[in-house]
């Protein structure tokens, strides 16, 4: 079933463009749209995903058909949901096989069902699209319907894929083979990195970051009071004052020493608005590298004690530096096992911590009930950090990263995950470990980190100017407005 999403208007680029920092940036932009909207003139642009809520790609795209929209493109968003209730089962599993996981191997059956439900869905859009418009497909959800839709009307297709990963597994090629008579007919591809790109789409495919809005509650500036007052309000700080603002729906809760969940402030206050603070914010997910990055901190802790570090300053921060691990809280993730286990794993490790080591980590469930709290949570703790660490052993991209980066935190990242080395330059914008599984190496560079307070500030500057280059709305506004035009243009020369 394909259905048309109501695309409320959203934050408006003159808004954008009255904050100062964001000013140059939309500027930018306003020149790329008016030499590129022109070319797709006439034209309506269907993004097409799978899903209305949910995931990066669901949280995105209204934000940009509304910004397309103001832009002067008549942009459109269409869910496609299927009828048939094993479609999606067999969509999630190659969803995973695309991300090397083992699974049993696809045959000729899962085929006549990719077929079917792409036939019905290609029917739904062929009701609404023309031969006219511009038809971007994300993810291998819809791909089969873009792909017969294109056969049928020829119009300008792209494919936008959000998923990939840098090995070459069976499994990875039996899923890029089964897509491949689909992926095919499209006109571009557009991955996250080089390394995802099948060998048969290379030549035409292209690299487009994801990015995130500059104003969104997540990455919205929080004026010192703001800041602070967001922290009281989740319980992730004790205030010593009466609190104006309001507190939150749900409050954070912290993992106690008895294994059970309680406030963030107890047994003492976190320390989030004084103390050094290294932190990772993600899903619990075995591939976030949160026990690794634990035992890390565990090993410099353990180290910094005993050993004579000259200066008093860097040994005095050693001492009070303290971990936060946060996440969404297990309620939230119930149906979830995979995440049920990790969080059970590092309760397990963090109950084993030596006590002084297991004061200074604080390991956070962050309520997911209402989204713009949550997302506030999520913005106060990583401009409370020193360092924001994202220690994935595997990372398709990694928004945190972006995040992090956009408020002028250096980032402790490694060079095997793809998503993070591709935002973080070593020893430029923070420093990535070889080996996000040696914790002694983590440990190397956390010291070294928090002892250089000049470089971390270097870090954080070229890391948010890179931000700002790079991984905000408006480059990937510009990106998509440059693809437009030119799939638009080669079909009306007819190349
Ligand atoms: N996130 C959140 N609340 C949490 C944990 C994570 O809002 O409790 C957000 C995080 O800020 C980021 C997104 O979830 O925006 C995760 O995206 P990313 O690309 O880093 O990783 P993914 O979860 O897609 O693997």
């Amino acid at each position: 079933m394909a259905k048309i999403v109501d695309v409320a208007s959203r934050t408006t680029l003159y808004e954008y463009g009255e904050v100062a920092e964001l000013a140059g940036k939309v500027r930018d932009l306003r020149t790329d749209a008016e030499r590129l909207v022109p070319e797709i003139r006439g034209r309506r642009v269907w993004m097409v995903n799978s899903t209305a809520h949910g995931g990066g790609v669901a949280e995105m795209l209204p934000t940009e058909v509304s910004l397309l929209r103001e832009l002067g493109v008549d942009a459109r968003w269409v869910v496609m949901e299927a009828t048939e209730p094993a479609f999606f089962p067999l969509t999630k599993r190659l969803h995973n096989m695309l991300h090397a996981a083992p699974g049993p191997p696809l045959t000729p059956a899962d085929r006549e069902l990719y077929e079917s439900v792409s036939r019905e869905n290609a029917q739904e859009l062929l009701r609404l699209v023309t031969r006219d418009d511009i038809l971007v497909i994300h993810d291998p959800q819809p791909m089969g319907a873009g792909a017969m839709v294109k056969q049928e009307l020829g119009l300008p297709t792209i494919w936008r894929c959000h998923i990939g990963v840098d090995v070459r597994s069976p499994e990875v090629e039996a899923a890029w083979a089964f897509l491949e008579p689909y992926a095919r007919m499209y006109d571009r591809a557009l991955f996250t990195a080089s390394e995802y790109v099948p060998g048969y789409l290379s030549a035409h495919s292209e690299i487009m970051y994801p990015a995130l809005d500059p104003l969104s509650h997540k990455n919205r500036d929080l004026s010192l009071h703001h800041l602070v007052g967001t922290l009281c309000a989740s319980a992730l700080a004790v205030p010593y004052w009466p609190l104006v603002a309001p507190e939150f729906r749900t409050a954070a809760r912290r993992l106690q020493p008895d294994g059970t969940f309680a406030s963030a402030t107890l047994p003492e206050d976190l320390g989030l608005i004084g103390r050094p603070i290294i932190s990772e914010v993600s899903r619990w997910d075995r591939l976030k590298g949160f026990p690794q990055l634990m035992e890390g901190f565990r090993r410099m802790k353990l180290r910094a004690e005993p050993r004579h570090v000259g200066d008093s300053q860097i040994r005095l921060r050693l001492r009070i530096v303290r971990l936060v691990l946060a996440g969404p809280d297990p309620a939230a993730v119930q149906d979830d096992p995979e995440a049920l286990g990790v969080l059970t794993e590092l309760k397990e490790r963090f109950r084993e911590l030596e006590p002084p080591v297991q004061r200074d980590v604080a390991i956070l469930a962050l309520p997911m009930e209402s989204r713009p709290e949550n997302a506030l949570m999520v913005n106060a703790i990583q401009r409370a950090s020193t360092i924001v660490a994202q220690n994935s052993l595997r990372e398709g991209f990694g928004l945190t990263v972006a995040e992090a980066m956009f408020k002028r935190r250096p980032v402790l990242g490694n060079r095997r995950a793809v998503g993070v080395r591709l935002q973080v330059r070593d020893g430029v914008d923070g420093r990535l470990v070889e080996d996000p599984e040696d914790p002694t190496e983590i440990a190397d560079v956390m010291e070294e980190m928090l002892a250089h307070d000049e470089r971390r500030e270097a870090w954080g500057r070229a890391a948010q100017r890179r931000a700002y280059d790079k991984f905000l709305i408006f480059s990937l506004l510009s990106q998509w407005l440059d693809v437009f035009a030119r799939v638009a243009h080669r079909r009306s020369t007819g190349e």
